[in-house]
Parts: C-alpha cells; sequence; structure tokens
C-alpha cells in the first residue's frame, strides 16, 4: 500500500496554542548549528575501547565526482544512516565511516576534458561532497576519514600487491585484453558490459598486451561455495540476487577434459565437454582462431593461407560480435589435419571458428550436431555427417534428419528444426549403449581415464583478475625490472612507491602509461644488484583500491601496518553493507578474495595480539567481510535514472535549502520501499516537509504531568507505534515507520493537551530519521514548556536524544483483541474463526477461503460477491 502524505496530513499550519508565541519551524536555523555541535562534541564517533557491543555500518565509499552527489546517490547513505543512528540509542558502538575511493577513471577523465589535474580536482570534488554529506547530517565519524589516493593509503595498497605477489597471486603475461579505445586503457572483463565499456560506452576492443593478473581463479571453489554457509566459513546474509550474480560469474561446470590426437602429430587437442555421454556423436571438433595448434602444425596445413585469412578477422572482432546469439556462424575447415575422436579412434575433421573463445575453457569444442542445436547448424549448412547417439528414455527420437524432413519449406530449411539435446539414453555408443546419460558420463570418462584420454574436470567461467591499467591516477604497481635480476618486487621498506606530479597526465594510448615517459620516475637502481634498472610504469585498477578499505577504517592512521590486528578484530566483520546492486561481480567478488587470501596469511587472524592495549575480545574468525548486505533501490526522475546528460538531476543542496536536510532524509525513506526503483516526487518531498511542521507544532500542546493521562487507546497506539517502526527499521521498511509515525501524529494532533512523555517518545523514535528537528525540539523541551512546568523537573535536556535510549513497548498493550469472526455462506454461517480485531479485508477473505468448512459450499462456484464488516463477520455470496 502506498501511503499519501498529502492525504494524512490535513492542515499544515496551525494557530498558536494558548497565546503562546508560535515559533515556526526553519531547518535552515537549526541544522547548520547540530550539525557543529555534532562534531564538536564528537557524538558519532566511534571508540575504539567501549563495553558495549559493536556494530559496523558500512557504506560504499564514493568516487569523487566534481557534479557532487544526486539525491539518488544519499538515498543508500540515508538508510545506513538511520540504522546507524537507531543502533547507537540502542547502546551498541556503532563505527559508520566514509572516504574516498579517488583513484581512477572518472577523476582522471574529468581531469583530461577540464585539463585540471586530477589531484586538484579531487580535492576540490571531495570537498564538496564531504560538504553535501555533513549537510545531511551524516553521522559519520570523519576522524577515520580514508583518501585512497593519498600515499597513506596507497602505500599499503602497494603492500597488499606484495603480499599477493609472495603468495604467487600476482603475474604478468601477455593475453588478448579488453581495450577501451576511448579511455586508451584496459579494463577488466568485469567492466565490460555487453561489449562496451562501462565508463563511457564505447565499443570495447581486443589487444594483445602484457598485464598483470591476480589469481583469483585459484580462489573460485571458496568464491563459490561460501555464498551458501559452509562451516566454518562466515555466514552472509545477502540478497538472493546478488548471490546467483556470483554464482553464475563463477560459473562452475563440472564435466570431463577429453584429448583428441592429431593424426601424424604430437600435438593434442583438449575439448572440455559436460556431456560426455554424447562423445560417439562428435563428428568434428572446432578450435578458436587463437589456438596454438594453428601455428604449430603450418607445415601440415594444405590450405593455410585461407585458415590464416580467417584468423586475422576474426582477430579483428570483438568478443561480442563473436558471440552474438543471433549471429550465423562462420568456421573454416582446417584441411591436412584431422582429430582421432579416443572414443572409437574415427578420424573427424577439424575447424576454426570465432565463436570459439580461446580464454573459456580449452579453446576448442568437440561438436556433437545430432544433440547440439548450435552445432546442428553450423554442421547441416556444411553437410557434415550427424550421428544419433542418445534417446529419449520415452517416445520417439526427434532427430534432427526427420525434423527437417517435415520442414522442408522453411527458410533455411533446418532452421526450426531441434534436436534432442536432453538427457536420455545411449545408442550408437559401442559398450555403452543402453546407459543412461548419466552412467554414460561417469564410465566413459572412467575409460577415458585408464586410456590417458580424459579425465573428470571442474571448470570455472571465472577469469583472473586483470588488474594493471595504462592510466596515471593509480596506485603505481611497485616492481622494477632489471636485465639482469628480471622482475624485482620493491622492497616493502622502499613503500610508498610514490606517484610522480606530472604535467602531461593524457593516455597515450599505446598500451604504455603516461608514467613511462618520466624519466625520473621510471630509473631507478635495482635493488637486488645495483645495475640500472625500470619500473612499472602501469598503475593498479582502482577495484584494488577498494578490496580493502573496509579494513583500514578501523585503523586508518596507522604507519606501521595496513591495519592493527586487535582492531580488525574487534570491529570485523561488517555488520551490514549498503551499496548499489551494480557492484555484484566486481568490488564484492574482489574484496571477499582479499578478506579469503588475508584470512589465510592470516593477516586478520584472531590470535591475540600482545602488544596490543586493546581489551581481549572472544571473537570468532571471518573469512567473509561483510555479513549482511543490502543493496538500495535506484532513484529514477522523468522515467530514467538520475545523470547529468538526461538533465534530470535533483541536487541534494536544492533540497536542503529550500526544505531543509530533514525533509530530504524523510522523503528518501518515505517514496517508496527501500530496495526497489522509486520515482521522485517534488510532490512527495513537500508532504514530508509538512509532516515535520506538524511535528514542530505539536510541541505547542505539550503540558508536563507527573504520570501520562493519555486515554488507553492512544497509549496502545504509541506502544504500537514504537513496535512497528522498531522492527520495520530493522527490516529496511523506512516507508511504513514513517507511515506509522504519521498515524501517530494525526492522533496526537487530536488531544487538547499532550503529555510531554509521549511527545518525547514520537521525537526519539522520529531521531534517526530526521535528526535536527528532533534533536532541537528535544533541547527546546525544557526553556520553551508552557507555565505549568515548574523548574527543576527532569525535561531539560542538555544532552543529545542520541545518547537516550530507544523507547522500548509495553508488550501488553500492543497485543491486539481477539474477536470472533462469523464466516457466511450466502447469509448462512458455515464457521467462525478467532482473529485480531483489526484483521484487515483482504486478510479475513484469505482465512475465510482456506476453511475447509466453507470451501465445501463454494467450490466450483462462482463467486457473486464478498461483504465484509471488520471484526464481525464476512459474507460471501455464490
Ligand atoms: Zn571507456
Ligand atoms: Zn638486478
Amino acid at each position: 500500500m502506498n501511503y499519501n502524505p498529502q492525504k494524512i496530513d490535513p492542515a499544515p499550519e496551525q494557530s498558536s496554542v494558548r497565546g503562546k508565541k508560535k515559533m515556526t519551524y526553519n531547518p535552515q536555523q537549526i541544522e547548520k548549528k547540530w550539525q557543529r555541535k555534532w562534531e564538536r562534541i564528537g557524538i558519532f564517533r566511534a571508540p575504539d575501547k567501549s563495553k558495549k557491543p559493536k556494530f559496523y555500518c558500512l557504506d560504499m565509499f564514493p568516487y569523487p565526482s566534481a557534479e557532487g552527489l544526486h539525491v539518488g546517490h544519499l538515498r543508500g547513505y540515508t538508510f545506513s544512516d538511520v540504522i546507524s543512528k537507531k543502533k547507537m540509542m540502542e547502546e551498541y558502538n556503532v563505527l559508520h565511516p566514509m572516504g574516498f575511493d579517488a583513484f581512477g577513471l572518472p577523476a582522471e577523465n574529468f581531469a583530461i576534458k577540464t585539463g585540471i589535474h586530477p589531484a586538484i580536482s579531487t580535492k576540490k570534488a571531495i570537498k564538496n561532497i564531504k560538504g553535501q554529506l555533513i549537510s545531511a547530517g551524516f553521522g559519520y565519524d570523519w576522524q577515520r576519514e580514508i583518501n585512497s589516493s593519498q600515499p597513506g593509503y596507497y602505500k599499503w595498497t602497494q603492500w597488499m600487491f606484495l603480499q599477493l605477489y609472495k603468495a604467487g597471486l600476482s603475474y604478468k603475461k601477455e593475453a588478448p585484453v579488453n581495450f577501451c579505445p576511448s579511455c586508451k586503457t584496459v579494463l577488466a572483463r568485469e567492466q565490460v558490459i555487453d561489449g562496451k565499456c562501462e565508463r563511457c560506452d564505447s565499443l570495447v576492443e581486443k589487444k594483445y598486451l602484457k598485464q598483470w593478473f591476480f589469481k583469483i581463479t585459484d580462489y573460485a571453489e571458496r568464491l563459490l561455495n561460501d555464498l551458501d554457509y559452509n562451516p566454518p566459513a562466515t555466514r552472509i546474509d545477502w540478497p538472493e540476487k546478488i548471490k546467483t550474480m556470483q554464482r553464475n560469474w563463477i560459473g562452475r561446470s563440472e564435466g570431463t577434459e577429453i584429448k583428441f590426437s592429431i593424426f601424424n602429430s604430437q600435438f593434442p587437442i583438449n575439448v572440455f565437454t559436460t556431456r560426455v555421454d554424447t562423445l560417439f556423436g562428435c563428428t568434428y571438433v572446432v578450435i578458436a582462431p587463437e589456438h596454438p595448434i594453428i601455428s604449430n602444425l603450418k607445415p601440415q596445413i594444405s590450405n593455410l593461407e585461407e585458415v590464416e585469412k580467417y584468423v586475422e578477422e576474426a582477430k579483428k572482432k570483438t568478443e561480442i560480435e563473436r558471440l552474438a546469439g543471433d549471429r550465423e556462424k562462420t568456421g573454416v575447415e582446417i584441411k591436412g589435419i584431422t582429430a582421432i575422436n579416443p572414443v572409437n579412434d574415427r578420424e573427424v575433421p577439424i575447424y576454426v571458428a570465432d565463436y570459439v573463445l580461446m580464454e573459456y575453457g580449452t579453446g576448442a569444442i568437440m561438436a556433437v550436431p545430432a544433440h547440439d542445436q548450435r552445432d546442428f547448424i553450423f554442421a547441416k549448412k556444411r553437410e557434415l555427417e550427424m550421428i544419433e547417439v542418445i534417446k529419449p528414455k520415452t517416445g520417439n527420437s526427434p532427430f534432427p534428419e526427420r525434423a527437417v524432413d517435415e520442414s522442408k519449406d522453411s527458410s533455411p530449411p533446418f532452421a526450426n528444426a531441434r534436436v534432442f539435446e536432453e538427457d536420455g539414453v545411449l545408442i550408437n555408443s559401442g559398450i555403452f549403449n543402453g546407459l543412461s546419460s548419466a552412467e554414460a558420463r561417469e564410465e566413459i570418462t572412467k575409460y577415458l581415464g585408464k586410456r590417458n584420454f580424459g579425465k573428470k574436470t571442474v571448470y570455472y567461467k571465472l577469469r583472473d583478475w586483470l588488474i594493471s591499467r595504462q592510466r596515471y591516477w593509480g596506485t603505481p604497481i611497485p616492481i622494477i625490472f632489471c636485465s639482469k635480476c628480471g622482475e624485482v618486487p620493491v622492497p616493502e621498506k622502499d613503500l610508498p612507491v610514490v606517484l610522480p606530479k606530472i604535467k602531461d597526465f593524457k593516455p597515450t594510448g599505446k598500451g604504455e602509461s603516461p608514467l613511462a615517459k618520466v624519466e625520473k620516475f621510471v630509473k631507478i637502481k635495482c635493488p637486488k644488484c645495483g645495475k640500472s634498472a625500470r619500473r612499472e610504469t602501469d598503475t593498479l585498477d582502482t577495484f584494488v583500491c577498494s578490496s580493502w578499505y573496509f579494513l583500514r577504517y578501523t585503523d586508518p592512521k596507522n604507519k606501521k601496518e595496513p591495519f592493527n590486528k586487535s582492531r580488525v578484530k574487534k570491529w570485523l566483520p561488517v555488520d551490514l553493507y549498503i551499496g548499489g546492486a551494480e557492484h555484484a561481480v566486481m568490488h564484492l567478488l574482489y574484496a571477499r578474495f582479499f578478506t579469503k587470501f588475508f584470512f589465510d596469511q592470516k593477516l586478520i587472524d584472531i590470535e591475540e595480539d600482545k602488544s596490543s592495549s586493546l581489551p581481549s575480545l572472544e571473537r570468532s574468525a571471518f573469512d567473509e567481510p561483510f555479513l549482511k548486505l543490502f543493496n538500495q533501490g535506484i532513484v529514477y526522475r522523468k522515467g530514467a535514472k538520475m545523470s547529468k546528460s538526461k538533465g534530470n538531476v535533483v541536487t541534494p543542496n536544492y533540497i536542503f535549502e529550500k526544505f531543509g536536510a530533514d525533509t530530504m532524509r524523510l522523503y528518501e525513506l518515505f517514496m517508496g520501499p527501500a530496495e526497489q526503483a522509486t520515482e521522485w516526487s517534488d510532490k512527495g518531498v513537500i508532504g514530508c516537509h509538512r509532516f515535520l511542521n506538524r511535528v514542530w507544532n505539536l510541541r505547542q500542546k505539550t503540558v508536563s504531568k507527573k504520570q501520562r493521562t493519555e486515554n488507553r487507546e492512544l497509549e496502545k497506539l504509541i506502544h504500537k507505534t514504537i513496535k512497528k517502526v522498531t522492527e520495520d527499521i530493522e527490516n529496511f521498511r523506512f516507508n511504513t515507520a514513517i507511515s506509522a509515525l504519521m498515524i501517530l501524529t494525526n492522533e496526537l494532533e487530536k488531544e487538547n493537551q499532550l503529555s510531554v512523555i509521549s511527545y518525547q517518545l514520537l521525537l526519539k523514535l522520529l531521531a534517526p530519521m530526521a535528526p535536527h528537528i528532533s534533536e532541537e525540539l528535544w533541547s527546546r523541551l525544557q526553556s520553551n514548556r508552557g507555565s505549568s512546568i515548574k523548574s527543576g523537573q527532569n525535561l531539560g535536556h542538555k544532552k543529545s536524544i542520541f545518547l537516550e535510549k530507544w523507547p522500548e513497548y509495553d508488550p501488553k498493550l500492543v497485543k491486539e483483541e481477539i474477536v470472533t469472526l462469523i464466516i457466511q455462506v450466502n447469509g448462512k454461517v458455515r464457521d467462525k474463526i478467532e482473529v485480531e480485531v483489526d484483521i484487515p479485508e483482504e486478510e479475513a477473505k484469505k482465512l475465510a477461503f482456506s476453511r475447509e468448512k466453507v470451501q465445501k459450499w463454494i467450490e466450483g462456484k462462482e463467486i457473486k460477491k464478498i461483504i465484509f464488516v471488520p471484526g464481525k463477520l464476512i459474507n460471501i455470496v455464490i
């Protein structure tokens, strides 16, 4: 149900009550004041020493873009801030830090466009964004602020690189890479969306370059398995959607690697298949244009010119073009060589085709045209042999030859034919005839294994993570090349390798970083032999910086180590992580990989650090960084995601000035379910502003009394509201929490006099969502009280409302009254059920229809109408 604040909100302005001078709600007067005071007293700072239980609430840190943040960006931050503030009132020691992901393409591309050095533009952008975050009233612990482009931070990013290097998990090799011609840099596979650069939408090209990789594939199994709870791994509570995206990205498949020998040659072709049960039906083999066989067997290939021409053309194509599903599959037979099917020694032709990629699997496939649609179309066009080897367990086999005959007139004649791709029973498969597909996969794999022609294999789609960038604005890779010693890691004592300040930071586009032109930077003595050597000039992908930043927040000023183990042990894992779902397979996978690596390296060991002065804590080990993950819904305006190019951006500054930060916060929370995309509405903003005005004006009615004298109904509503707001915030139902507060405010307004205690409860519930107004009203309760309040009564609030305890409800008061609901069919009583007195109509209907005694009477009948008398009866008319 959508709540409409305008409907709930009858009269925004009220006349002053009992002749008191009315102070109007003026957010501009109060918000800055409180923001300064909160920072001055450090109320939102997280002490490392505290007896309270910890709660680590983390936002994905932003890129400091010159445009600053828009209201869409602030939505997730508002959620985390509300939860942090409520947790604080629930007496947790809350760590809620913020920093800036300051290296990388967005900052650098902006710098190139404007000619302003990224160090300067980034600094300016950070100042602007920080100002916006403070103006929103977010309670960050700014003493822990980090900036990934500062040497004090990237020194440790380099250190992380060296740890991975030492562990054999970082290496350089020549590889076909995704190259963005516009950004003039390589991209990770994850940064290519539908064949385009995720930053600038340019079509990505393939290039062969020497690049650095992290061997994330070594962790594929764990990264996959630990998405489910597998003790002793850490249990994670993530949206199923994100877990599925990671599973698909890692892409595990179990199958068989089969060796096809080549007639008269020592070089085999290895293929990977999940359907080894169809091996007898393999009538040709297809290899990728990049497959080494082609250069290895040149002398034997009789149509070398034709093959090489095809290979050259394939290299020019992008991966997206090569894999496009609707495109006709091209390919050329490699004449002069044949492969031998190891299961029956048949010679089969070898094709080269660009739809097979070298980076996936083994770069070669076995083709079974009778049981694979893609192979079928390829084979049919070239009139290649097809052998049916699987028939359905029951019924006729839809063998393609027959299917084709029936659709002679369609064009192309075989396009509509579907081959049998499912599991079944083996035929035409020698000694394996009669086995089921599943049995045959086992048996044939065993058979191949005995003859050294195959083995059971697990394949992952996940590739190693490409981490080097030929760009200026990033962390320099701490490696030195010496002609005598080869690759030499920079000694840890020499870190950081400082990024030099240079004027010409534009990318060269020649597969080389602008740093390569900086002699002073490049020339270095080899740390091993002292001879002159060269530095690596590539920089690290910015996703490396963000793979460990959540650990640095625990110890942001440490100069001796990236973080102190005891502090990490105290704060990690992150209890709640809020950010965009677009990071499902990049940042979130990389951060998990790093954490598992640190765990293995005992960098986040749970062993007590004896040198630490921190109290020892009994915490379990963790190898997952983020316990709970929440993805906020995107904010749309005029039907599109907010972006400068679409001209539909709303800046928070505008809302701050016109309505105040509290209104903006309230609207961000109220606009719709937190996880769903929602359209921005200016009217909705006004509605939230009116609601705050009403809360403000309600103060005029407060009187102090020894005890509450509210009527029982109001008393009950207050307690129900406490329960609802508490649970709703816990479950990210901010919009319904605010609705409950609006309903309560409505009822409170009806009273002539309002107990100050009730009003305080309202303020406490509102405080995490609208902190400034709540804090202001809280502080004013004494000084502006009515004359009936005697001085000395404990109502003056010198201390912040955030030091108050979160209200608790009385379970007796929230219990619903139970009544008997009569269920009639055509006016005759057929059943009775016990329900809560205010059961909604929909729920009552559902309940009534589920009753056996009722079903008997209405089964198969048309329901004409349903009469519902709340709390009394439901009559089904048939
Ligand atoms: Zn680009
Ligand atoms: Zn050397």
